[in-house]
Formats: C-alpha cells, sequence, structure tokens
C-alpha cells in the first residue's frame, strides 16, 4: 500500500484493521501521524457524542422496539407544545 491509497482508507474508516493499512503506519511515520490525527479526532467526536446524549451513546438502535423512542413521537410531542 503507497501513501496515496493509505490515506484514501483513513479518511474511509481510521479504525480499519486491514493488515497493509496497519503494515503502511508501521513504516511510514508520516501516514502514522494522520492515522493519530484521525484516530484523536474519532474520539473527541464519539465523546462530545456521548456528552450530548448520555442516554443513546454506544446502544444505537437497540431501542428501535421500544415505541418511546418513536422519532415520529418526539415530533408530536413538539407539535403539540407549539399549540
Ligand atoms: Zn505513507
Amino acid at each position: 500500500m503507497n501513501c496515496l491509497a493509505f490515506r484514501r482508507q483513513l479518511l474511509i474508516d481510521p479504525r480499519q484493521q486491514d493488515a497493509d493499512f496497519r503494515a503502511h503506519a508501521e513504516v511510514c511515520a508520516t501516514c502514522a501521524q494522520a492515522l493519530q490525527r484521525a484516530l484523536d479526532l474519532e474520539e473527541s467526536l464519539f465523546n462530545a457524542l456521548i456528552q450530548e446524549y448520555p442516554e443513546r451513546a454506544g446502544i444505537d438502535h437497540a431501542t428501535d422496539s421500544d415505541p418511546t423512542a418513536d422519532p415520529d413521537g418526539m415530533q408530536r410531542t413538539r407539535r403539540g407544545k407549539t399549540r
């Protein structure tokens, strides 16, 4: 894998475990730095998400079967409050 291919993969998913991707990060200091910056950014975004929605972070669609998690329900509530 060359630097250009590495940077393309980095943009797609910096946490990927592809062997060629990891091998390039070990031999190319410039790309390793770019990988670390991307991972730091991912972490800061995730932490911001946790602070914004502490009860939903990490569970994603686990509550889809829960009728109280229905986004339409939230819209009905919002419309109800404006009238
Ligand atoms: Zn490189």
